[in-house]
């Protein structure tokens, strides 16, 4: 409503009464009585204002515990704004506290870190994964200087020579973390941290994959390519020797070979587009085979036992075929002539077990956590000559994991080696 009216007019009305009032007592009891009915009539009028204002006071004082009298004339209107106005605030401020509450909820969740600081550093806020990453604590380390927390002599550069157009990536507390200050309203500045500890890591295992893959079939083609050339000039070359050039360049294509497929099938089974598709295995058949094997490559130089009293299990019969008669493979391969191999399938209350067992040339305990890593190998020279890729132990561990199975690797060395694989106790049905 238009001030005039609200304000004004009541006012002016207000003191037209009182001068008519005092006008009239003037005219019945002389000028004296007028005055004091005008004086008195203009007191009332600034006595009723200084005490609306004076209740005013109290309630801008405490505004949430005193309470605004109803008022008079203009009053009423000033005290009906202030509670609209107030009830507005406190709509707002709620609405507020709600919007804090969920931002605060998905800086939580957030897979970064957020750091909130002012102008010249000082902590004011952090999320849970900054904590983490930075080795911050927001209750503790609260309005202290972040570059006096975060002690990195490049994270200190970066700070000092201010060049925030880039992330600088550092190594802090065991973690490759990439930092990014961003500047925002006038006084505040973000730093955001991201992780890359993992992708790095996966990022080197895969280097290194291929560099180890390289020189495994580097090794061969030079061999092939080595008696290729001989041949080409030395067209009359005497045909024993010949048969002997391709005899061995045979043998290296048959390795290239090998470690190809290995390669491919721990591509496959590392993928994730192929997971298992359980079907019932049918072990006594899965495990008669893998003995054959072992006989193939045994050939009666050693004394195979073979145990068979576990259940059939769900799973993937290729995979299971191939981890299994890898373990045997090896045990084969690194057992002298006139050891015991011991293969076992076997139930126990914490599910069936595949052992494979031999009297072999043992693996000392340095090596053990390492064995399933790809191309490691204890003695690389034995592993090549009896055709190993450096790649079973690593398909055995994926397809042990892929059948929620553990892997488990008990050698002495010079004594022999255990390799079983556990598998759980829902996989099996019989
Ligand atoms: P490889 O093709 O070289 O045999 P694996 O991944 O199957 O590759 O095995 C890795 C290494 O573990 C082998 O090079 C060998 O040194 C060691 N190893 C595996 N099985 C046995 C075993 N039964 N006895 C002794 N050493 C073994």
């Amino acid at each position: 409503m238009n001030p005039l009216i609200v304000f004004w007019v009541p006012a002016i009305l207000r003191t037209l009464i009182v001068v008519c009032g005092a006008l009239v007592v003037g005219y019945f009891w002389g000028i004296l009585w007028c005055a004091i009915a005008v004086g008195s009539g203009l007191a009332v009028l600034i006595g009723l204002q200084l005490h609306y204002l004076y209740r005013l006071s109290i309630w801008l004082d405490k505004p949430d515990s005193s309470k605004l009298p109803d008022g008079w004339g203009a009053w009423t209107e000033i005290f009906s704004r202030l509670y609209r106005m107030r009830r507005e605030d406190e709509k707002n401020q709620a609405e507020l506290s709600e919007w804090l509450a969920r931002f605060r909820q998905a800086m939580t969740l957030l897979p970064d870190g957020v750091v909130i600081m002012d102008d010249v550093l000082f902590l004011e806020w952090c999320n849970p994964v900054a904590e983490q990453h930075l080795g911050l604590s927001l209750s503790k380390d609260k309005n202290m200087r972040v570059t006096n927390l975060i002690r990195s002599p490049e994270f200190m550069d970066y700070v000092i020579l201010g060049r925030f157009d880039k992330p600088l990536t550092v190594t802090h507390r065991d973690r490759k973390l990439i930092l990014h200050i961003i500047k925002f309203e006038n006084r505040r500045q973000i730093l955001v941290t991201h992780d890359i500890t993992e992708s790095e890591r996966i990022d080197m295992m895969r280097r290194d994959f291929i560099a180890n893959a390289s020189h495994e079939l580097r090794t061969p083609l030079t061999v092939i390519n080595g008696f290729l050339e001989i041949n080409a000039m030395q067209p009359d070359l005497d045909s024993k020797i010949r048969a002997g050039h391709i005899k061995l360049m045979t043998e290296q294509g048959q390795r290239m070979q090998g470690l190809v497929e290995d390669m491919l099938t721990l591509t496959r089974l590392e993928s994730v587009d192929f997971p298992v598709r359980p079907e019932r295995v049918n072990m006594t058949q899965l495990l008669e085979s893998v003995v054959s094997e072992m006989h193939g490559l045994s050939v009666g130089k050693h004394e195979l036992i073979f145990i068979n009293e576990g259940p059939d299990v769900m799973g993937s019969f290729d995979e299971l075929r191939s981890a299994f008669g890898n373990l045997v493979s090896n045990a084969v391969r690194y057992t002298p002539v006139g050891g015991t191999i011991t293969i076992s399938w076997t139930n126990s209350d914490a599910g069936p077990k595949f052992m494979v067992k031999d009297s072999g040339i043992g693996i000392s305990s340095e090596h053990i956590s390492r064995l399933t890593e790809r191309f490691y190998r204890v003695d690389k020279s034995r592993s090549r000559e009896t055709q190993g890729t450096g790649l079973g132990l690593a398909i055995v561990k994926h397809v042990a994991l892929r059948h929620k199975a553990q892997l488990t690797i008990e050698s002495t060395s010079g004594v022999g080696s255990a390799f079983s694989i556990q598998f759980p106790m829902p996989v099996s049905i019989a």
